[in-house]
């Protein structure tokens, strides 16, 4: 089966779901067929590769619809598996009937060890990171990084695994985050498929699966999870996790997991302290086209945006923006700063809350704020909610308990999930950038 059919099936199929009313609008369609493939037909299993969270989110959500369209296209009844997947696979020889390891994907390149800045706050982390990469398999099993949001969990992650590839280039890696594992472990239950599932993890050489709380109060996944790790564990190869606090206060998580995940190290990753942060600021401004920046620039950033890195982040980030696009200056002295922050730090509480946002999103949108709050998870419905949560941890610096609270009693948990999803859209696709910065003008 050449590539050129699976292309074909995958258009027929795509033209079938907009004739359907399947898939509505413009941008769906485009996300679909830019953003995913077939990578095999195998008599009644298609596997279809995702290069982008959206993609996936929307073959999901009309699973049985796309198994309806393909099948109407090889006249035969289909099941279908969505996998993650990386351009590197396409137009490369597909193996047709040998997919094996769905998880088995690039680490993302941008989170290394060298543009890791160390300070006293994740010193530890870093360097057991840096120890296990070295030496997989024989330093702690597992290494377990916990710690607040923001702080570089994940980016530590992707740098132990980027960091293995290029040490021991033959060995597999897998890399998962613990809400698609809980996932992957729901769909293959349903669709038979829980060997293929657990096979793919069985020959790694090293897993790495960040946030792992999110396995949490899930006796199936608890079971496979426990079984694959066991068996990684056992033959000696190497287990990385990251998770928001310490196995024993993850509630709803096995005993025997967690004494599992105490057999190895657990380290802490802290807010970052003044001189970390000032730190942080500069390797990152290295990478703008930015000439010079005042001292007290800094030092305003680092008093005031150091809860977690990724706000340090996103208060440089704003400050480049209005800098370069708006004052065309590339010299940041502490007025620009000001005016940059103006209504960010000061006026924003006064102005914006909690309503003003659902409200901005709703009509954006065309939602409402019952279905905000509701328990619809529908991804119209589930895509805005995200959004509204990220907005309100943006604008409003509430705790991600009293965000999940606002909408419909949700736990931290679901929000922190939702601001990370929101900014991984961000960053990948300008469609929603674009979509985010038009409700915030909608804020002001
Ligand atoms: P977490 O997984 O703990 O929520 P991330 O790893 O996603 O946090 O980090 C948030 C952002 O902050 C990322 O862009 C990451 O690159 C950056 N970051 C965190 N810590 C550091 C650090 N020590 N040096 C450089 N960048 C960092
Ligand atoms: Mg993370």
């Amino acid at each position: 089966m050449n590539d050129y059919y699976l292309t074909d099936v995958w258009r027929k199929a795509i033209a079938w779901l907009i004739d359907h009313g399947v898939i509505m609008n413009d941008s769906m369609v485009q996300t679909v067929s830019d953003y995913s493939y077939i990578l095999s037909l195998n008599e009644n299993t298609i596997v279809i590769s995702c290069q982008i969270f959206l993609a996936e989110l929307i073959i999901n959500e009309h699973r049985e619809k796309f198994e309806e369209a393909l099948a109407s296209v090889v006249h035969h009844p289909v099941t279908i598996k969505v996998i993650k997947g990386d351009d590197m696979n396409r137009n490369t020889n597909k193996k047709i009937d040998n997919i094996e390891v769905f998880y088995h994907t690039q680490c993302d390149k941008n989170y290394n060890f060298e543009n890791f800045i160390v300070g006293r706050s994740n010193i530890q982390a870093q360097v057991s990171a840096l120890t296990v990469a070295n030496n997989p398999g024989l330093a702690y099993n597992p290494l377990f990084i916990y710690g607040n949001s923001g702080l570089g969990k994940t980016h530590l992650l992707n740098a132990i695994g980027n960091k293995v590839r290029e040490l021991f280039p033959h060995f597999k890696i897998g890399f998962i985050s613990g809400l698609d594992f809980v996932e992957g472990v729901a769909s293959s239950i349903k669709n038979h498929t829980i060997n293929d599932f657990k096979k793919q993890f069985q020959d790694l050489d090293i897993l790495l699966v960040d946030d792992i709380q999110f396995i949490a109060g899930k006796e199936k996944t608890h079971e496979i999870f426990f079984s694959i790790f066991n068996g990684l564990v056992n033959a000696k190869k190497q287990i990385c996790l990251t998770c928001d606090r310490l196995p024993k206060d993850i509630e709803g998580l096995e005993e025997r997991i967690i004494s599992r995940f105490n057999q190895g190290l657990n380290v802490n990753i802290e807010a970052p302290e003044y001189e970390t942060s000032i730190n942080i600021l500069k390797k990152k401004l290295t990478l703008s086209t930015i000439q010079s920046i005042d001292d007290d620039v800094l030092s305003y950033i680092a008093t005031n945006f150091s809860q977690d890195v990724r706000q340090l982040e996103g208060a440089l980030n704003r400050l480049l923006f209005y800098a370069i696009d708006f004052a065309s200056t590339n010299h940041i002295t502490l007025d620009i700063a000001m005016e940059a922050f103006q209504g960010q730090v000061t006026d924003s509480n006064d102005d914006i809350d909690i309503n003003i946002i659902k409200k901005a999103v709703c009509n954006y949108y065309g939602v409402t704020k019952q279905q905000l709050n509701s328990k619809i998870r529908t991804k119209n419905i589930a895509i805005p909610r995200q959004i509204a949560m990220y907005l309100c941890r943006k604008y409003l610096d509430l705790p991600y308990k009293d965000i999940g609270y606002n909408f419909g009693k949700r736990d931290h948990s679901t929000v922190i999930n939702a601001c990370d999803r929101v900014e991984e859209m961000i960053r990948k696709e300008p469609l929603y950038q674009k979509a985010i910065q038009e409700i915030e003008k909608g804020l002001k």
